[in-house]
């Protein structure tokens, strides 16, 4: 998996992408992380990357031509499947099912916004599909962006030790992930749940299963009642 970000401020990425397990991973070459500053591609002579709105109101709006350039620029020099991304406010609510559905392109573009936003034509003309991280509105797509690699990054081949890092964690089926516990053994007057040291695989599941619904009732009752509608061992 390639990621290709559009951004102009690729050094707000650089740093979070080359640390800890992403950092890793692209060492290894089980990821990619390919960051394009959209202002190289401008071709206006004080390289300008945005102008004012139409029709009025505050704040610069990004202009068609350096993105959409970058963008073929991109295109035609990667190979295999790949889907473009605008990452905004207004799109599809970002979730692990969709980090899912991303893990199986070779690669994913993705267009960082800034500013009040982009020109219209050039979210048309590139992108496949808008994408939101929630219901709130950022200074720029970057962050976004960083948080869409990185959850589907953890998914790909060769990144965490094995797919059993993330099979039982939160979201993955619908579930919290249960609690978990290290050294020592008594911290603050709080000690480990006794089934984790007894040394006994079936119990500590089955423990484990049960924390994970209980605690999904408790923290996230609407994902405990879609959960409780599709499956029956509650
Ligand atoms: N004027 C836009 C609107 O009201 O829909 C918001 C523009 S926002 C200030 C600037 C950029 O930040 C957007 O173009 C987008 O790329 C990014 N952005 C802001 N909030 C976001 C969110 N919740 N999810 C994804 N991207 C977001």
């Amino acid at each position: 998996m390639t990621f290709h970000i559009m951004t102009l401020f690729p050094e707000m990425l650089e740093a979070f992408f080359n640390e800890s397990i992403i950092g890793r991973a692209q060492k290894s070459g089980a990821v990619k992380v390919k960051l394009y500053n959209i202002r190289d591609y401008t071709i206006d002579k004080h390289r300008k990357v945005d102008d004012t709105p139409y029709g009025g109101g505050c704040g610069m709006v990004m202009t068609c031509q350096p993105i959409v350039d970058c963008h073929k620029a991109i295109i035609s020099e990667i190979s295999g499947s790949v889907k473009t991304i605008y990452m905004s406010p207004q799109g599809r609510v970002f979730n692990q099912g969709i980090a899912e559905e991303f893990k199986e392109y070779d690669n994913l573009i993705l267009l960082c916004g800034h500013y009040e936003g982009v020109d219209e034509r050039a979210i048309e003309i590139v992108a496949d599909e808008e994408l939101s991280v929630g219901d709130y509105v950022l200074t720029g797509g970057e962050l976004p962006a960083a948080i869409v690699c990185d959850s589907v990054a953890r998914l790909c081949d060769g990144v965490l030790p094995s797919s059993e890092c993330y099979e039982e964690e939160s979201h993955q089926d619908g579930l919290l992930e249960y609690p978990h516990y290290t050294k020592p053994y008594e911290y603050s007057g709080k000690t480990v749940p006794d089934v984790l040291i007894s040394g006994h695989h079936a119990n500590i599941t089955k423990w484990r299963r049960e924390q994970a619904i209980l605690r999904t009732k408790e923290k996230r009752p609407d994902l405990y009642e879609k959960y409780t509608k599709r499956d029956a061992d509650f």
